[in-house]
């Protein structure tokens, strides 16, 4: 990735947190139990530091929903890891997966569409939960939704859910997916849980078009 392109990027926006509700904190799920066991997928020593609520329990069952490349055409080599990269409102904690404007963007995992939102931040986005709603993923800068999708709806892996654009706070002559899983959150925003980083979870490569 070229300094211009990083530093177009950099204008991108982690999440649309300035608008969430304020929660009380809530208490996550303890880890204990998965201490002393082999870990089956990547682990903090693949992915780097990881929030303390994520346990390795999750990281293996992250791994186990054996995650699809949300952009269509897309294959696993071809994604840049800038999770860790500075952004204008901190760590970027997703992933900016780059693709011409109205690209496909797809289901990473059988989702259950959980809230259709528009705003300045990261546009027109989804959020959606695996069929155990343990996780949540985040697709940002959408140019606009898969035609009828609403809130309830589930949708198959590998499923058209949108389309690659700008809106938000992505730079116009940069269309890109900004993709971020999450580990669901107890309570009222469920969409606001520590995020993990998914770089290493892509089983799959995206759909070809
Ligand atoms: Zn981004």
């Amino acid at each position: 990735m070229t300094a211009a392109l990083l530093s177009v990027l950099a204008a991108c926006s982690s999440s649309s947190r300035a608008v969430r509700p304020a929660v009380a904190p809530v208490p996550e799920s303890s880890g204990a139990s998965s201490a002393g066991r082999r870990p089956i997928g990547p682990t903090p020593a693949h992915i780097g530091p990881l929030d303390a609520r994520v346990t390795v329990d999750d990281l293996d069952a992250l791994w186990e929903r054996q995650l699809m490349v949300p952009v269509e055409g897309i294959p696993r080599w071809a994604i840049r890891d800038n999770y860790t990269a500075k952004r204008a409102a901190g760590i970027h904690r997703a992933l900016d997966i780059l693709a011409p404007r109205y690209t496909a963007v797809v289901a990473s995992d059988d989702l259950v569409i959980g809230r259709l939102f528009s705003g300045p931040v990261g546009g027109i986005v989804i959020y959606a939960s695996d069929p155990e709603q343990r996780f949540v993923y985040y697709y940002a800068h959408l140019e606009r939704y898969r035609t009828g999708l609403a809130v309830g709806d589930r949708v198959a892996k590998g499923s058209v859910i949108g389309y690659v654009g700008t809106t938000g706070n992505a730079p116009p002559d940069t269309p890109h997916l900004h993709f971020q899983v999450m580990k669901r959150a107890v309570g009222r925003a469920w969409w606001d849980g520590p995020a993990i980083n998914p770089f290493s979870f892509f089983a799959l490569d995206a759909l070809r078009p």
